[in-house]
């Protein structure tokens, strides 16, 4: 049995960990087929019905294969289910030493510097935008992330956003006096 046969059987560290599973063959081919293309340094284009187990089947040899890996979603909602859903049970599952970060478009982050202007300007579209910027008053002196995702405020008007976010064009780089602590 291939070592990825064994994390996929029956009795092998996946089934430990989730509930109900069962090994299947298109599973085990697309695993296979990533990690060959992992050892060959090789480009894959894999595409898999519904019910294949695709998540698992690219991030145990992906993970395996040891080096750094990026895995871009769709969505955010399928990267936060990675992120606090699948990624933890296949390192539990695995006992692999992970370290792992979420990484979202700048959009979604404060921007220090352009927040700090619109408060300091204070004139707004509307008076729910004025509402809402004050929304993020306690929540943006103590974020570590700056993930507007996190905040109180879930739904930010776009007027609003795109005034306290940056762009690769505004952004001050390493000019701007909040470089330090840039999100
Ligand atoms: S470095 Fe760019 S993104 Fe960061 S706070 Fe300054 S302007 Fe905003």
């Amino acid at each position: 049995m291939s070592g990825l046969a064994a994390v996929f059987a029956a009795d092998g560290p996946i089934a430990r960990h989730v509930g109900g599973f069962e090994p299947r063959a298109e599973q085990l081919a697309m695993a296979e087929a990533v990690a060959d293309a992992c050892a060959d340094q090789a480009v894959l284009l894999a595409e898999a019905g519904t019910g294949t187990g695709k998540t698992f089947a690219y991030l145990v040899p992906a993970l395996l294969a040891g080096g750094k890996i990026i895995v871009s979603t769709g969505t955010k909602t399928l990267q936060d289910q990675l992120f606090e859903k699948d990624l933890p049970l296949v390192r539990d599952a695995l006992e692999l030493p992970l370290r792992a970060s979420l990484l979202k478009g700048r959009s979604n982050y404060l921007c220090l510097y352009r927040y700090e202007q619109t408060m300091d300007e204070g004139r707004l579209d509307s008076p729910v935008q004025a509402e809402q910027l004050h929304g993020l008053r306690h929540w943006a002196s103590l974020t570590r992330s700056g993930d507007l995702g996190e905040a109180p405020v879930p739904v930010l008007e776009e007027g609003l956003r795109s005034r306290i976010t940056s762009t690769a064009d505004n952004c001050l780089g390493q000019e701007c006096p909040a470089y330090a602590d840039c999100f």
